[in-house]
């Protein structure tokens, strides 16, 4: 067997609700604009265009429960979202057997360098550096499918020190959760261990340091995140 020439990474991965094992991330798939008031917000159009992915890196991952205040920007934004965990994938899957693949669902903010995403925008340049850095996707444990049933609607929200920042219904989601496994199938060859953040509704906004973020969804309880 071969070794290898430097420490291999840790393995990314999000606690299970009700169990010590550890469910392993192997990639992180995030929708844009899937809600439409936040699409309005962000200035698109609602209307129903083929959806569009981005991918955070799974060492962005922290359940830490601190989000540092990440360098080279001065308007950070959170989006609250509601993760699904594959437990298996393929290619070219089917809209009716999508949720098979479904592990569970979890909470996750989207944190954005909206600042650096927006220069990347205007110059048609690759959305990373505003997306996918360190400690950018705050999440927490995930609940399993075959407790929480499969979540097609319910409150999705976000407090900010007690305001009530963000508010919406996963039944709002432009793209539903099987919709987004089909698409993204056609695309990739998905896998056991990848995340899908599902869009984020109405409400983004900037965070400070020493701002206290709750998230939650029906079903899954709730992420507090404090930014440090
Ligand atoms: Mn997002």
């Amino acid at each position: 067997m071969s070794t290898y020439v430097i420490d291999p990474p840790k393995q990314a991965a999000l606690a299970v609700a009700g169990s010590d094992a550890l469910f392993p991330v192997r990639r992180i798939y995030c929708i844009g604009r899937n809600y439409a008031e936040h699409a309005i917000e962000m200035g698109h159009d609602p209307n129903k265009e083929p959806p569009f992915f981005f991918q955070k890196n799974p060492d962005n991952i922290d359940s830490s429960g601190d989000f540092p205040y990440p360098p080279k920007t001065s308007d950070v934004h959170f989006e609250i979202e509601m993760v699904v965990a594959l437990k298996s994938g393929g290619r070219n899957i089917a809209l009716d057997s999508a949720l098979d693949h479904v592990f569970g669902y979890g909470i996750g903010l989207d944190m954005t360098r909206r600042d650096l995403q927006g220069e990347m925008k205007k110059m048609g340049r690759p959305w990373e550096i505003g997306k996918a850095f360190e400690n950018s996707a705050p999440m927490g444990p995930l609940h399993k499918a075959s407790e929480t049933g499969h979540i097609a609607s319910g409150p999705i929200a976000l407090h900010v020190n007690g305001a009530l920042r963000q508010s919406g219904d996963i039944n709002q989601m432009i793209w539903k959760v099987p919709e987004m496994i089909a698409y993204l199938s056609e695309y990739y060859e998905i896998a056991a261990g990848d995340l899908i953040m599902s869009g984020t509704p109405a409400g983004v906004g900037p965070i400070s340091r020493g701002d206290d973020m709750v998230g939650s969804v029906a079903g899954l309880g709730e992420l507090s995140v404090k930014v440090i």
